[in-house]
């Protein structure tokens, strides 16, 4: 069986994700913008909250971690890279490390860029993959600490996963992202159709995430960076990938 997954909306913009294993009864959260909602959301499936999976250090994905650890006794799982910057942590991860939910077992991925020690979570079988502020939703997080380097470097290796994977990012951006996206490539087709899409859910107050990655590979322009249109649109036509993804990130910093 594959995992349950529940989309939670937390704060103004914020998601959190809970995974549900039917099997064991185990409950993971990624990350904990604040305690409220996740709360909710487990007493309304009457789930019994396990492990806490933490992607990065920011407030707006830790601030309830210790909350839900005091109310739940749930495992906290983070970054051993950030340990000294992130609520006490039973088990610290690296790339090397695997544990499972329930029966399944989930793959740490080191996607610095946003911050220096952003780690994504991958659940193979049920090809769900949680991402945070790394790859989001039709465009990535903001290089606070890391360089366009390892941003890319970062997205590549997502980008690899399986096209029927789920991106679960940690933000309700979508909609700038994709206004800024169609600056780039006005007439991509399914560009144009995606954001159709995400306007008519926001409409309805609903969450534009999770999304395909084929999807993220189709529209979003920090997976195209190769590709001539894209090189062409911000006037770089012969530099190589990671000088236009550069220059992507510092135009939608400016947008
Ligand atoms: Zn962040
Ligand atoms: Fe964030």
């Amino acid at each position: 069986m594959p995992l349950e997954l529940v989309t939670v909306p937390c704060l103004a913009d914020n998601y959190a994700y809970l995974i549900h294993d039917a099997d064991t009864g185990q409950t993971a959260v990624i990350d904990a913008p604040e305690p409220g909602p996740i709360l909710g959301a487990l007493n309304a499936h009457q789930w019994r909250l396990t492990d806490i999976l933490i992607t990065h250090h920011h407030d707006d994905h830790i601030q309830g971690v210790d909350t839900l650890r005091a109310q739940t006794g749930a495992m906290v799982l983070g970054a051993a890279a950030d340990t000294h910057r992130l609520p006490r942590l039973d088990l610290a991860l690296d790339e090397a490390s695997s544990f499972s939910v329930g029966r399944e077992f989930a793959r740490v991925i080191a996607v610095p860029g946003h911050t220096i020690g952003h780690i994504a979570f991958h659940f193979p079988e049920s090809r769900l993959l949680f991402t945070a502020d790394s790859l989001m939703a039709g465009g990535c997080g903001r290089l606070f600490e890391g360089i366009a380097q390892q941003m890319h470097n970062s997205l590549q290796k997502l980008a690899a996963l399986p096209p029927d994977t789920l991106v679960c990012s940690g933000h309700e951006y979508t909609a700038s992202n994709l206004r800024f996206a169609a600056t780039l490539e006005p007439d991509n087709p399914k560009l144009i159709s995606r954001s159709a899409e995400v306007a008519a859910s926001r409409a309805r107050g609903q969450p534009t995430v999770p999304v395909p990655l084929q999807v993220e590979l189709d529209t979003n322009p920090y997976l195209r960076v190769h590709l001539p249109a894209i090189k062409a649109a911000v006037g770089l036509p012969d530099a190589d990938d990671v000088t236009v993804f550069a220059e992507i990130r510092a135009r939608k910093d400016k947008f």
